[in-house]
């Protein structure tokens, strides 16, 4: 795997920096943020060391993507929010700071005042053709 077993999150599985648990099983743990953006926020990991998504292992995404809508649900029970966004980011340039692949779970309630800077063109439909084309082929 496209791993760094050197980054604060292997520490923090290997229980050699402390963290709020919130879940754990065999494959996935999760806790608090220590910089929260809202009260509630929390990082979960695959225990599998991948950077980015891209190089995930198809049994360790089914695993995250298995446990991620209870973790929201719990989250979202807990703190009373209604509304929160599932952030995750790839590569430092996307705004990666941490090289093990983490969601970011943000409860955002009324009087949160974090935002995320979205500003969204209209496509190009000529390349969206090309795009779309290729990209399916891809996929096979
Ligand atoms: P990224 O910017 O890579 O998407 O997010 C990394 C996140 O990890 C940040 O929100 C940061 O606050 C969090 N983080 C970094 N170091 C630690 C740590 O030692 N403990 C915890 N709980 N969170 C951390």
């Amino acid at each position: 795997m496209a791993g760094n077993g050197k980054t604060i999150f292997n520490l923090i599985l290997s229980g050699n920096i402390p963290s709020h648990k919130i879940y754990e099983d065999e494959f996935v743990y999760a806790f608090l943020d220590i910089n929260p953006l809202s009260r509630g926020h929390t990082l979960v990991i695959p225990k599998e060391e991948s950077r980015t998504m891209d190089s995930l292992s198809e049994d360790s995404a089914a695993e995250l993507g298995r446990v991620l809508p209870k973790i929201c649900r719990a989250i979202m029970k807990i703190t009373g929010a209604n509304d929160y966004n599932l952030v995750q980011n790839n590569g430092e340039n996307a705004g990666q700071t941490v090289p093990h692949l983490h969601f970011h779970i943000i409860p955002k309630y009324p009087q949160s005042n974090h935002s995320f800077i979205w500003e969204p063109k209209p496509i190009d439909h000529s390349d969206a053709t090309e795009l779309s084309r290729a990209i399916l082929e891809e996929l096979g």
